[in-house]
């Protein structure tokens, strides 16, 4: 399946725990087969203990780079050289490049989200109206993306209230001069009326409850666009009753393809073959079923 592994060949990975299930190494190795670029990417189970040694063996190992997912988004940030401005707004790391022995931490997370907002669900971000269901990790680099690509307003709410209000004033304090409100869930009802996009963060929905939403079926109309950030399964339950309504849908493999492709451009300096990647990552989770 593997292109030829020789001397050459230049290494890139994974950093979790756990990934077993990850579907990056899939998603990556076909793209690298793809341009017939000399590159493997391989999946590192790290213990939390061992991150600092982990990250300390991209150089010693002369990695070109990793991604970087739950746990270690946070902890790897302070054994780098350098962490780009969008990373250290969004407080994570999600991509290494090893330059020459510097390593330097990017976040893709939220601009893969919008550029597969933007390519899939035709969506102009000045335009759009935010209603961010969820104030977690994801929350914050999708609500800050969706800021930095020209969203004009953004109104988050989530379950556990103190965060939304949290995010919301760190946002205000990043975009001053933006439309930046936290509601209680208890306003969802008359904010979602005004709302053009409606943005699901929370874990809500996701494999094994595929019958979860996190809001009622009556409170969704057809003016709006619902982008759901789970993609097990590829269709989640408030995107069926979405559809139900008239409204569009945006599934969140797009996410997770257009962060892995941004990622690749920076190791190989090569546009990543975004369809290529999602044949990938759509065949493995239809086979799942
Ligand atoms: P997180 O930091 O743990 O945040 C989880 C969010 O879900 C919080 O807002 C939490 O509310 C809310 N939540 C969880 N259970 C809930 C419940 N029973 N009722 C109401 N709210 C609940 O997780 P995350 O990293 O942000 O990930 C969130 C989702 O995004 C996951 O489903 C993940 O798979 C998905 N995701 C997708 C991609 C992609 O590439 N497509 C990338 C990253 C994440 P509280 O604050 O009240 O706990």
């Amino acid at each position: 399946m593997m292109g030829e592994i020789d001397s050459c060949t230049r290494l890139t990975g994974l950093f979790g725990h756990p990934v077993g299930h990850s579907l990056s190494p899939l998603m990556h190795n076909r793209a690298f087969q793809e341009l017939g670029l000399p590159y493997l990417y391989a999946a590192f189970d790290i213990e939390p203990s061992n991150i600092a040694s982990a990250v300390e063996s991209i150089r010693a190992l002369g990695l070109r780079g990793v991604n970087v997912t739950i746990p270690h988004k946070v902890a790897v940030m302070p054994f780098l050289d350098e962490i780009d401005e969008e990373a250290r707004q969004i407080g994570a790391v999600n991509t290494i490049v090893n330059e020459n022995g510097r390593l330097i931490g990017y976040n893709t997370d939220g601009r893969g989200y919008v550029q597969s907002l933007i390519e899939e669900g035709n969506i102009n971000p000045p335009d759009a109206r935010v209603l961010m269901l969820g104030a977690g990790g994801a929350a914050r680099g999708v609500s800050l993306a969706l800021l930095r690509a020209g969203v004009e307003r953004v109104v988050i709410t989530n379950r556990t209230y103190a965060k939304a209000e949290q995010l919301a004033v760190e946002l205000t304090q990043l975009f001053p001069g933006r439309d930046i409100r936290s509601i209680p869930v208890e306003q969802i009802a008359c904010e979602i009326k005004e709302s053009t996009l409606l943005v699901q963060t929370t874990s809500i929905g996701m494999h094994p409850d595929n019958e979860a939403s996190p809001i009622p079926a009556e409170y969704l109309h057809s003016r709006l666009l619902v982008s759901d950030l789970i993609y097990n399964p590829l269709q989640t339950r408030i995107q069926r009753d979405a559809l139900a309504a008239g409204a569009r849908i945006h599934s969140g493999v797009g996410m997770f393809i257009y962060q892995g492709a941004l990622s690749f451009e920076y190791w190989t300096g090569r546009k990543a073959p975004v369809h290529i990647m999602r044949e990938a990552v759509l065949a493995s989770l239809t086979a799942d079923k």
